[in-house]
């Protein structure tokens, strides 16, 4: 067999996919991990991680990922970053992707390429981008020092952004769609509790506002229809997210949102084709439940190569 022929092809350095890298390696199963962009996932844009196990004192988000992707390379993970996988095909028993610059090939796959930011379509969103309006409150939010600055959606994700955002604003604005405030009861009072944070919810962004940058938001009561603007310099928004899977259909069945259906083993409707992390069609997405999945794909990808 051809001696450039992986055992194990993960696609995504995040949590999930560097920890099924680390189990991988480790059982010196020839490794490589191929990232679209530069190792870390979504919690190396995360400001403070306080619920990772073993740091009781919080650590960095972009620590804690060179840590797990520092114990992935000590074990001989290959690992590309800037090489985005855009198509997967399995012939004669073995997973074939073409990166533009190079095929892989590989006797299993584990896909753990995670999830983006959800954009909402609002009218304004995408011409302001980049001047004013954001997905990454670590990425930009020391361009908004002393201003005023608005986080759509009020679950987890937004409030946690929020408590790092505060750092610089003058005054966080939070607009949630549902008549309540779905993030956490104690982020919800931390936030509160700073007397800079206002919740407005039951309500929709009908636009975003502005020349050349935010100027404002126009919001509107869900049941009325008069509106109001609000004065904003920055607009960040958390509204959930959509899976990264498109270059994986028809070859793994996915649920109705387009998230991977597998067993408890990772393991998808086709044979040696592995999904791990928030990828996975699941209801809670933490990076414990993603180095949990990791694991555990690592394990199976490598008892799948056994009976290869
Ligand atoms: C703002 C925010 C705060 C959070 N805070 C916490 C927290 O405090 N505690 C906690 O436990 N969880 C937190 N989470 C959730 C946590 O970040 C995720 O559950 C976790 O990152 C999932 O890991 P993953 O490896 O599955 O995916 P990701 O971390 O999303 O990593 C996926 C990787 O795959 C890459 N990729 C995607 N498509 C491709 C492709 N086609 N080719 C190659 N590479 C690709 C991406 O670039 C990315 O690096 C937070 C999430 C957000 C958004």
């Amino acid at each position: 067999m051809n001696d450039n022929i992986y055992d194990v092809l993960i696609i995504g350095a995040g949590p999930a996919g560097l920890t099924a890298a680390i189990y991988t390696s480790r059982e010196l199963h020839k490794t490589v991990v191929l990232e679209k962009a530069v190792a870390g996932g979504l919690p190396a844009t995360t400001h403070l991680i306080e619920n990772y196990p073993g740091f009781p004192e919080a650590i960095a988000g972009n620590e804690l990922m060179e840590r797990i992707k520092a114990q992935a390379l000590r074990f001989g993970t290959e690992l590309s970053e800037f090489s985005e996988v855009k198509s997967l095909v399995k012939e004669e028993g073995i997973f074939k992707t073409d990166i533009g610059t190079r095929i892989y090939e590989s006797k299993t796959v584990i896909i753990a390429s995670g999830s983006a930011p959800k954009v909402l379509g609002i009218e304004g969103e995408e011409r302001l981008r980049g001047r004013g309006v954001s997905y990454c409150g670590i990425c930009d939010g020391p361009f908004f020092a002393g201003m005023d600055v608005a986080i759509i959606g009020g679950g987890n994700s937004g409030l946690q952004e929020g408590e790092f955002l505060l750092k610089f604003v003058k005054s966080l604005t939070f607009v949630e769609y549902l008549p309540y405030m779905p993030a956490s009861k104690i982020l919800q009072k931390r936030l509160h509790d700073t007397g800079k944070v206002r919740f407005i919810v039951n309500h929709e962004v009908a636009s975003i506002d502005g020349d050349d940058f935010v100027e404002s938001i126009t919001i509107k009561p869900r049941t009325r229809h008069e509106s109001q603007k609000i004065d904003v310099a920055g607009v960040f928004i958390y509204a959930g997210f959509v899976p990264n899977s498109a270059f994986v259909e028809g070859l793994a069945q996915l649920d109705k949102a387009g998230y991977i259906l597998t067993d408890e083993r990772m393991q998808t409707s086709t044979p040696g084709l592995f999904a791990a992390g928030d990828i996975r069609s699941k209801q809670i997405r933490q990076i414990t439940g993603a180095t949990s999945d990791g694991t555990l794909a690592g394990i199976f990808a490598g008892a799948a190569i056994e009976g290869h």
